[in-house]
């Protein structure tokens, strides 16, 4: 059995608030953690030793939305571009993702579905895949974002099954001020799909009753929905008053202003809030300008940090999940003992995968990052095993 003792943390768990203490990890699992010094007998029946020297212990990131980096993308379905964006991930301390679609056709969605599906259960030095996120096809063009219009339609249960039966599904956004969608709405519920509102016109009734067909979270919160007014509080104040509702969201200070993660924070709180990238294929790529093979072009600036089409017009995401953790935790004005959940539990909690990680606590996973004051990754550690170390 493979013992691993990180000494010296700053722990953050469930129960109470953060400790500097030590923590077990054995075999694959969580199997000990306590405060100050660590026994030593534990020390000495360890296999390997690892100084946090005072560092964040937290459980790692879990990111249910993001499309690919590097230059490559999900809907490439390539598996040494998945590699290469799983290993991406891994190096900004996410320990689970789910590789996210973009609304295609049929034929494109699904090979996309197999290609991803065919790494769940495989581990190695990159990010563990727990599924695929679906982010369309069954959208409103009214409020497509970078979605293509061509190929956004109404729900149909056939194709529903075809992508169920492709490989791994775990979540899928939809518009559901559709009957069609709300039918799909229960269709994945009953297969135990995580659904979300996305890309949606909604009015406030529909999102009520959304919640009778099985949606329970809104897809990146404030971008590609109805915003809110007092008269019609639109699928934005659905999502920010309606319990039940947990939202994505974009903490790149980009996509989302600052006010607005902060009334993101009060409205929901702790538990309903789980942060995402939505990296696209540029993220991750030095400054400069860039040709795909498709005929299009990109442009990366401000360090990697925006990614505009030429045209200036935001293409998507460069954000990584450390940064949105650190943007939220100020944004809302926050300590980090009140905000950690919000990169990692209630993405889990989300997809249904909370029973075995997302959290410090024994017996689950050993699926854990080590960041420093600026929240900067120090380490990822996959199942007791270091796959990044900085
Ligand atoms: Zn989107």
């Amino acid at each position: 059995m493979n013992k691993t003792l990180i000494l010296n943390a700053r722990i953050f768990t469930p129960g109470r608030s953060s400790f500097m203490g030590w923590l077990l990890t054995e075999d694959k699992k969580i199997a000990d953690f306590g405060e100050n010094d660590v026994p030593e007998t534990l020390k000495q029946s360890a296999d390997e030793l690892i100084d946090a020297q005072g560092q964040n212990l937290l459980p790692g990131f879990i990111d249910i939305h993001t499309h690919g980096c590097l230059g490559c993308c999900t809907m490439d379905a390539d598996p040494e571009k998945i590699l290469k964006i799983a290993s991406f991930h891994a190096a900004h301390g996410v320990t689970t993702y789910l590789p996210t679609t973009m609304t295609a056709g049929t034929e494109t969605t699904l090979r996309a579905i197999r290609c991803a599906s065919e790494f769940v259960g495989k581990r190695g030095d990159f990010a563990k895949i727990a599924g695929v996120h679906l982010e369309g096809p069954y959208f409103s063009a009214a409020k497509c974002g970078a979605q293509d219009t061509a190929n956004i339609r109404r729900a149909d249960l056939k194709e529903c099954r075809q992508f169920l039966d492709a490989g791994v599904v775990k979540r899928i956004s939809i518009a559901p001020e559709f009957p069609e969608n709300l039918a799909a709405g229960d269709f994945f519920l009953s297969a135990g799909v995580s659904v979300s509102a996305g890309h949606t016109n909604a009015v406030y009734a529909d999102m009520v009753e959304a919640l009778n067909h099985g949606f329970r979270s809104v897809t990146h919160l404030f971008n590609g929905m109805s915003g809110f007014t007092h008269r019609e509080p639109g699928v934005v104040g659905a999502a920010l008053t309606l319990e039940d509702y947990a939202v994505e969201i974009i903490c790149d200070n980009i996509h989302s202003h600052k006010a607005a993660q902060n009334l993101a924070w009060r409205a929901k709180g702790p538990e309903k809030v789980a942060l995402i990238t939505d990296q696209i294929r540029p993220s991750g790529l030095a400054d400069g300008r860039y040709h795909q093979a498709d005929g299009s072009e990109f442009v990366v600036s401000h360090n990697g940090t925006e990614l505009r089409l030429p045209s200036g017009v935001l293409a998507g995401s460069a954000l990584t999940m450390e940064r949105g953790l650190r943007n939220f935790t100020a944004n809302a004005g926050a300590m980090l003992e009140e905000t950690w959940r919000c990169s990692s539990l209630n993405a889990a909690r989300l997809i249904g995968i909370d029973h075995e990680t997302g959290s410090i606590e024994k017996g689950k996973l050993a699926d854990l990052t080590i960041l420093d004051e600026e929240f900067n990754v120090k380490r990822t550690i996959i199942e007791g095993n270091t796959i990044y170390k900085k």
